[in-house]
């Protein structure tokens, strides 16, 4: 018999022996949160860390204390101490597999596999539709401790802002805790004033959410949270991202009519950093908009591929790989309106500078077309946009 396996053998092998029986007879197993854990039949790692767990969905198994994971098979190597083809054996061996066996397998792996994307595409939707509702019960921003954070940092804050909203009390999410009930949920770290920012999808309908905790001072002054992990002393970012950002804006300033210029940038920030010498230089914001990506990569979306950094290398001494100058034709990136005829893309100093010299580049390929000038404003630092600003 050769070693060799056909896919749908190795399916078939899986597809009778459950990993949850098989890692069962193992170990015992419980049920905590969703998730099978329990003693690791290959360390012993205690049951009470939760080291070892079976992920049914996937049919594969993972011991954080080995550390070692992977299919049924594996686990029976690992843990009977045997090769490749003995645990096969163990799982009952190899059966002849007929077509109409074959077209099974394959049947049920695929109803597998939708289940699964059914699963992960209902739990984003779901998440969308709670961050939504935090939306809509947020306060206009203008008035509120936001904008008296923009004000404290010299900033003006658009008086069309219909992407940026205040909350009074926002909780910081951050790891997990045991329950009453002894499941694992999400762990609030830190609950305060803060600011939302909506990311509007490419079809127009609202993707997620851009938060930003606040702290008062003493004397006043509106600053950042410092938000600390209890467990490590480490100190947290004060911005989160959630839903999903993909192709999505927030919308710093909108337009009085169709735009035709439009500023795009990073960060809500730094966007706002070159809105307000825009506006105190009294230039036309009626036909311009100001939008902010989240990061990068949205702003710059998907590359082609990905190139050598010409300097920075790995531990290895191999190249540190960024994505490409060259665009992703798949990935239409962010919708901009036919009617912008001019863009900036701002490009900031916060990311390492070749990266971001092909992110600006990507871009600019990909919104150009004809009777568009976009043009590429780089700054080492947020607050150089008001000099890169007056110098064009
Ligand atoms: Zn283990």
């Amino acid at each position: 018999m050769s070693g060799r396996f056909t896919e749908a053998e190795l399916e078939d092998i899986k597809q009778r022996n459950p990993i949850a029986d098989v890692a069962g007879g193992y170990t015992k197993l419980r049920r905590a949160g969703g998730r099978l854990v329990g003693a690791c039949p290959i360390c012993g790692g205690r049951t009470s860390s939760q080291r070892f767990e079976v992920i049914e969905k996937d049919g594969t198994w993972v011991c954080a204390v080995c550390p070692d994971g992977g299919d049924v098979i594996r686990l029976v190597e690992k843990v009977e101490g045997c090769d490749f083809l003995a645990a096969i054996e163990r799982l009952g061996g190899r059966v002849a597999i007929d077509a109409k066996r074959q077209k099974e397998i394959f049947e049920e792996r695929e109803r597998k596999r939708l289940a699964r994307e059914k699963t992960a595409a209902d739990y984003r939707e779901a998440e969308r539709k709670r961050l939504f509702r935090t939306w809509k019960g947020a306060l206009p921003i203008h008035g509120t401790l936001a904008a008296a954070y923009f004000e404290g940092r010299g900033l003006a804050l658009p008086e069309r802002c219909p992407g940026l909203r205040f909350l009074p009390d926002m909780k910081y999410f951050h790891g997990e805790r045991i329950d009453d009930r002894g499941r694992k949920v999400a762990r609030v770290i830190h609950s305060g004033p803060g600011m939302c920012g909506a990311f509007i999808r490419p079809d127009g309908k609202f993707g997620g959410l851009h938060l930003t905790w606040f702290n008062v001072q003493a004397d006043g002054r509106v600053v950042k949270a410092e938000i600390v992990d209890p467990d490590t002393g480490e100190m947290l970012n004060a911005k989160k991202m959630r839903g999903s950002k993909t192709g999505a804006y927030i919308l710093v300033s909108k337009a009085l009519v169709l735009p035709r210029r439009l500023i795009l940038g990073e960060g809500i920030e730094t966007v706002d950093s070159v809105f307000t010498p825009w506006l105190h230089a009294g230039r036309s914001i009626e036909d311009t908009e100001f939008w902010a990506a989240g990061d990068l990569g949205n702003l710059a979306g998907r590359a082609n591929t990905t190139i050598a950094h010409p300097s920075l290398k790995r531990p290895n001494n191999s190249p540190v790989r960024v994505p490409d100058r060259f665009p992703d034709p798949d990935d239409p990136g962010l919708a901009i309106p036919d009617s912008v005829e001019e863009m900036i893309l701002l490009g900031d100093g916060d990311s390492e500078a070749f990266l971001t010299e092909c992110a600006m580049e990507r871009a600019a390929r990909r919104y150009g077309r004809p009777g568009r000038v976009i043009r590429i404003a780089m700054a080492p630092s947020e607050a150089d946009f008001n000099d890169v600003l007056r110098a064009a």
